[in-house]
Parts: C-alpha cells; structure tokens; sequence
C-alpha cells in the first residue's frame, strides 16, 4: 500500500547548504505545507498535509512530516518527512457506491478548495491544487461551503439539494472533508428515507476506512521515523556508538533499510571520528613538542647554545620588577672579551668563534644560583644576571670569578699582552626604585666597562665604585 518516494531529513538552521542552488526552479521550502507546519507544530506530533496532486510524479500524495522535540528555544532542529502515493486511496474513493454516484474531496476551508472531483480533476491538477469551490464557481449546486464549518469528525451528515443528495463527513484527525453524490433520479421517493439512513452508513464506512488508513500510516511510517529522528539527533549531539536496538532496523520496508542504511552510516561516522580523535591527539602531541623545541630555539642563542639576547631581555625585565617588589638588590655585569678582533684577524674567524663558545661555556659554569642567567648579549658580548647578592662587594667578587675563570682557560691570544684570552666586566648594581629604568642599569654597567677596558683590560669594575 505504501511507497515512499524518500527519506529527507531537514535541519532549519542548515537549509541554505541543502538547497543552495538559486536557478528559476529553487526550491521555497518555506513555502511547501509540510515544512511551514512540520516546524510550526507546538510538538513532535506529526503532521498530514492535505492530498495534493504532484505533477512529478503523476499521482496523488500527502506528505507526512514528523518534527523533532522542540529545543529548550522552543524550536525544532529536525524535520523528517516522506512522501506517500494515495492513489489506491483515491481511486477507492472514487468508485462510485451506486451507478451515477460519485465521491469528492475538499479542504474544510472557507474556499472548499478541491483536492478531488472527479469532473473537474484537469481543473484540480492544472491549477497546482488551488481550484475550490468557490473559484470553480460550482457553489449553487454544492452544499459543502455551507456544511463544512457544522461538521464533526467522524459523523456523516446528509443534505438534500435540487438534483443530489450528498453525503458529507469530516475525516477524522485529518482537515479532509469527504462528500458522496447522489443524484436525486436515481432514488424514488418511496424509499429515500431508507436510503438516506444506508448513504450515510456508507460514507461512515469509507470515513472509517480512511482512518484506519491513517493510522495504519502512523505506525508504519510517522513512528519508526519518529525513532529515527531520535536516532540522528543523539548521534548529533554525542558521538556515542548507536545502539541498533534503538531503531526500526527489522521492518520490511522501506523504513527498515532505511534504518539499516543509517544504522551502518552511523557506525562509519563514529568509527572516523574515534579515528579522528586518536589523529588529534597525536598531532596535538607532536604539536606541542615542537612548540617546546620552538621555544627553545626561540630563546638559545644559535652558536653558543646558551641564552640569547632575547631571553636575557625577559628575564631582566621580570627580576627588575620582582626585585622592586622585594626591594631587593639586583645586579648585571656586561662581559666583552678583550681584544677579540685581533683575535680574529689572527687565528681565524673560526676560531674566534670556538673562542666565543668556549668563553660561553665557561662563564655560564659561573651562574652559581639558580636565579642567575648568563646570556650572550651581542658579539663578543656576554652578560650576567643575579638578583642574590646582599652587597655591592658580592657582585663585583662574582664578576672577578667570571675573569679568572676565562683566564684559567689558558686559550692563546697571541696578539693580547696577556698571552691568552680574556674577559673584561662593567657591573651595575641597584634596588629598582620607581624613578630608574632597565636601559639606566645597563648604561651603568656599560659605563663600568668601558673604565674597566680603560684601566688595562681582564678585570671587573662596578658602577660607582
Ligand atoms: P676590546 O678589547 O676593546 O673589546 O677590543 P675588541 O677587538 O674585542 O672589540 P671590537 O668591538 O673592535 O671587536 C669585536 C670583534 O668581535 C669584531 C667582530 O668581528 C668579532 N665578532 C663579533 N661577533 C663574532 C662572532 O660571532 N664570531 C667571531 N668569530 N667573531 C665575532
Ligand atoms: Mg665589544
Ligand atoms: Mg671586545
């Protein structure tokens, strides 16, 4: 009895990317019944539209349209919906009860619109379901437009025009009004009032029938497609694994593979997803190791491998202001190898540069505590932080360390007096205070460098010393 025609679920907010063409024949999906009222429906109660004839498919249909719970925004997400071919419907409708009898059916609208007529069907279908009552101007000789607003459901009344007798009923649970036609000829008048009583039990039956047919729609198509939706919305919402259990997946028809379909559909989807996750967490992995490595390179200074000029910048920022904090005393000598260009022109530029690493080594063996940080600052420029001297004395002792420490290397200078290669230091020494800046320290100390280059080389002076 049932064929459905298909299976599209439709999600409002996603509606653009379903029908994104906009040629002459894009679709108004808002404007189609089953769309306007599937997501008006206050419930997920399922929705019949009226019969309508579809051209596309040259026969009679309704759509049924199963929304899903309304959200806590009061809104559904989740529209399915098939199409069914009432034809078989329609045809037993048609069949006349009695020869000249004939059966129509109409919206219970105020324009009695037409949705079959057996002599005005090219109207009907020419006119994409819009031919009425009203604009057929049939309405003299039709009883309904009056009728229609008194009728209850399942109850058959019957009227008597000039030439026909009609039997009119409302077809329960749906906004189809069915009326059969009786010519008035076709009765004598000796035996109508029996007649009438076996008319309105046939339009009873067939009302009946119709319902049963509804219902028999219901379970077969609305609630497994109610499951369904259910099925696609907590697939949605968590990637959970499916329970097959869950849907319609051993009916027979249709809906069953349909469900089957879905169901293996959905397994696919969370086995690439688990896939997916274990990926991410393995690039997030590796992500973050380079980003470390990065870091790291970020901060080291390329030839030496101690830290770099900008990392020396961080970390002087940050204990000048823990020191203003603490009102503690913080000190950076600059340390600048002592004729080193010499030493180039000399032993080689490749040598001057397993000097500097050398020299580096060395002077970061020197950073004692763990606050301290020995970085190159530039060249043959290295500089020291320590933020755990108590005294002045301290630090200038510290920086005399880091000179006997690079003399005691014993590399040769030929082109130095001292015969070897040494350092000189400049030291600063202050508590930050509120009016002195980072640039003023390092003037300082640059200050105590140049005097300590001046005095002779391979030796540390500090800054108001
Ligand atoms: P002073 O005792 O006054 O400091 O004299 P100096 O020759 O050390 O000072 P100057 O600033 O004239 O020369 C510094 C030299 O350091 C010049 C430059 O070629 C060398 N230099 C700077 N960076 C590097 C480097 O990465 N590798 C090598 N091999 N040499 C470098
Ligand atoms: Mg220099
Ligand atoms: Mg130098």
């Amino acid at each position: 009895m049932l064929r459905e025609k298909g299976f599209p679920i439709y999600q409002n907010a996603d509606i653009a990317k379903i029908f994104t063409y906009a040629g002459p024949e894009a679709l108004k999906l808002e404007t189609y019944e089953f769309y306007a009222r599937g997501f008006a429906a206050p419930d997920n109660r399922t929705v019949f539209t009226h019969i309508y004839w579809d051209a596309s498919n040259n026969a009679w249909m309704t759509t049924i349209a199963t929304p899903d719970q309304v959200d806590a925004s009061g809104k559904h997400q989740l529209l399915a919906c098939v199409d069914v071919l009432l034809d078989e419907l329609m045809e037993r409708t048609a069949k006349p009860l009695m020869q000249g009898a004939y059966s129509t059916i109409s919206m219970a609208d105020s324009e009695g619109t037409l949705l079959y007529h057996p002599r005005h069907l090219a109207q009907i279908k020419s006119s994409e379901g819009k031919a009425s009552i009203r604009s057929l101007k049939i309405d003299q000789d039709y009883p309904l437009l009056a009728v229609i607003p008194s009728l209850s459901a399942g109850k058959a009344v019957v009227v008597r025009e000039r030439d026909e007798i009609v039997a009119v009923g409302m077809i329960p649970g749906t906004p189809w009004v069915l009326a059969v036609h009786y010519p008035q000829d076709l009765m004598r008048s000796a035996i109508l009032d029996n007649l009438l009583i076996v008319i309105a039990l046939g339009v009873l039956t067939l009302l009946v029938e119709i319902f049963i047919l509804r219902a028999i729609l219901q379970k077969q198509v609305a609630a497994p497609l109610a499951r369904l939706m259910q099925a696609t919305r907590r697939l949605g919402v968590r990637n959970e694994r499916l329970e097959r259990e869950s849907l319609p997946i051993r009916l027979n028809d249709e809906i069953g593979e349909l469900a089957r379909d879905f169901a293996s559909m959905a397994d696919r989807v969370h086995n690439a997803h688990q896939q997916l996750e274990t990926k991410v967490r393995d690039r997030t992995a590796a992500l973050e190791a380079a980003n470390r490595q990065l870091q790291l390179l970020s901060t080291t200074d390329g030839l030496t491998g101690i830290a770099n000029r900008r990392r020396f910048d961080e970390v002087l920022a940050s204990a000048w202001s823990a020191s203003q904090r603490a009102g503690t005393l913080l000190s950076v000598a600059l340390i600048d190898v002592d004729w080193f260009k010499r030493y180039n022109d000399h032993h080689g530029h490749q040598a001057g540069d397993d000097c500097l690493r050398s020299v580096a080594r060395t002077l970061a063996a020197q950073a004692l505590r763990a606050d301290d940080l020995v970085a190159r600052y530039g060249g043959e420029e290295f500089a020291l932080i320590a933020s755990t001297h108590r005294h002045a004395d301290g630090a200038l002792h510290h920086a005399r360390t880091l000179c006997s420490a690079v003399e005691k290397l014993a590399l040769s200078h030929e082109m130095s007096p001292f015969g070897r290669v040494t350092v000189s230091v400049g030291v600063a020494c202050v508590i930050p205070t509120e009016g002195r800046t980072v640039g003023d320290m390092l003037e300082d100390a640059d200050r105590a460098l140049y005097r300590a280059k001046q005095q002779g080389r391979n030796q540390a002076v500090i800054a108001g010393g």
